[in-house]
């Protein structure tokens, strides 16, 4: 049978693009390969947003190229913000790649995979490929059993914002809103094919607006949660802009709603927000700190941080450490300010890299004792929370994310197979010790259903033991 192995880098926008790929291709008969090794087909769904990211994906090309010359048969695919962006580059840098898709060509990528398939129905994968050993770096994500668990459903497409910073309306383009009957239609097949948790996506997906209608994101979402079957519903990445009280108060109506709020700050100094373009003030950014807290009194709050933007002064900088530190967040992505080809930011002057690099590791230790703090006051409780799959880290234990968007890292169980825990994928841990990344425990239970009651491990493995 024909497979595929698809790699994703960058935000939960390529999650739902190489969700679309894997269902392209299990529609052409594909299965998906958890090892590049074992497949006929390699993506590589990119992204541009850091230069980080950019430089991540061409090693993962020149990593793959060993297993090209290995099997002149596989087939390298690269798409995503990248492709988009670096696509003559990319032909001149990386000749072994045998496909380029930008990010408005997935439907061309889903047709090429029909294509391809009859070519591989009779090839056998070469021996060769078993003798190529890793060169290291690894994906954000890799598609396999329990990617389905999560359905990504993409609700708009491109951004319309330009923040002075930001690469992703330059290869994305501007807003495209999907029809609410096209997202409804979509979150029913996910759910139908076994999805738990939905997770709506847009790069400022609370400025969804219908094309053909009045709705916006708030009613959008009330829509999505009448779906019969629907266990969990999440968003990202929200505009702190976008939120309006009334909308808060009807996504605080939905049961199914995850208690976690993303909400990116960048920066909390005004100079700083206006050079960014980012349409709000740190009072109008803190005022919906506020909304949220009086609808979802238990929400976590979550943000991202750029440290270094060109013009930072000390007290720029001083101003985000004071808001930071005053424990509003459960959890921020920090980064340092990457210099993107193409945006107004890359032509002003730059701040000191030894500057940058201290109030990086400045703000890293404020927010990350909050973090910790936050982790500390699940010790000693059990929590629900879906699996991910083998930790990445250590194969030996299982990774899974809580409602509010915790990693937890527990040791295999017994029992563990694979299939039956994509069939009975929520886990109940009992949480034992926290750190900044997360926290770690033991599972005592799994359910089928976010509601059910669930089955304990150990009373199963008694009741097996007594059969
Ligand atoms: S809102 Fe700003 S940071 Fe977010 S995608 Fe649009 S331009 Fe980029």
């Amino acid at each position: 049978m024909a497979s595929i192995y698809i790699e994703t880098f960058g935000c939960q926008m390529n999650e739902a693009d190489s969700q679309y790929i894997a269902d392209r291709a299990g529609a052409a008969g594909y299965s998906v390969a958890d090892r590049a090794e074992d497949a006929n087909v390699v993506v590589l769904n990119t992204c541009t947003v850091r230069e980080g990211a950019e430089r991540r994906a061409y090693g993962r090309m020149g990593h793959f190229k060993s297993l090209k010359s290995a099997d002149p048969a596989l087939k390298l695919v690269v798409t995503g913000c990248l492709a988009e962006q670096d696509r003559d580059r990319m032909a001149r840098l990386a000749p072994h790649v045998d496909a380029i898709f930008g990010t408005k060509e997935l439907m061309q990528l889903g047709d090429a995979l029909v294509g391809w398939r009859e070519g591989f129905a009779e090839s056998a994968l070469s021996e060769e490929r078993a003798l190529i050993m890793p060169l290291g770096g690894a994906a954000d994500c890799v598609t396999d059993a329990f990617s389905s668990l999560r359905g990504y459903v993409t609700v708009q497409r491109g951004c319309s914002y330009y923040c002075t910073f930001c690469i992703v309306p330059h290869v994305r383009g501007r807003f495209d809103h999907r029809p609410v009957h096209e997202i409804l239609a979509e979150v029913r097949q996910r759910v139908d094919e076994g999805a738990r948790e939905i997770m709506l996506v847009g790069q400022t997906v609370n400025a969804y607006r219908d094309p053909a209608g009045e709705a916006d994101f708030g009613e959008l979402c009330k829509e999505v949660a009448r779906i019969a079957g629907l266990e969990r519903l999440a968003f990202i990445s929200p505009h702190p802009k976008d939120f309006t009280k009334e909308m808060l108060r009807q996504l605080s109506e939905i049961p199914q709603l995850n208690p976690r709020v993303h909400l990116p700050m960048q920066s909390a100094s005004d100079p700083i927000l206006r050079r960014m373009n980012r349409k709000y003030t740190r009072a109008q950014f803190h005022d919906r700190v506020q909304w949220i807290r009086e609808y979802f009194p238990r929400a976590a709050i979550t943000t991202d941080v750029l440290v270094g933007f060109p013009g930072e002064t000390d007290q720029d900088f001083q101003e985000t450490l004071d808001y930071v530190g005053t424990g509003v967040f459960a959890n921020a992505y920090m980064f340092i300010y990457s210099r993107r080809r193409g945006t107004p930011a890359a032509h002003w002057d730059q701040v000191d890299p030894g500057v940058v690099s201290q109030r990086f590791a400045r703000l890293a230790d404020v927010q990350n004792a909050v973090t910790r703090s936050y982790h500390d006051r699940a010790i000693g409780r059990e929590v629900r929370a879906l699996i991910q799959g083998i930790s990445r880290k250590d194969r030996s234990k299982l990774a899974a994310k809580t409602l509010d968007n915790v990693t937890l890292i527990a040791p295999l169980p017994s029992d563990y197979d694979e299939r039956l825990y994509a069939r009975e994928p929520w886990l109940d841990v009992r949480i034992e010790a926290a750190h900044v990344w997360g926290c770690s425990g033991s599972i005592v239970r799994r359910a089928e259903r976010f509601a059910d009651g669930g089955v304990t491990l150990e009373r199963r493995l008694i009741n097996l033991l007594t059969a």
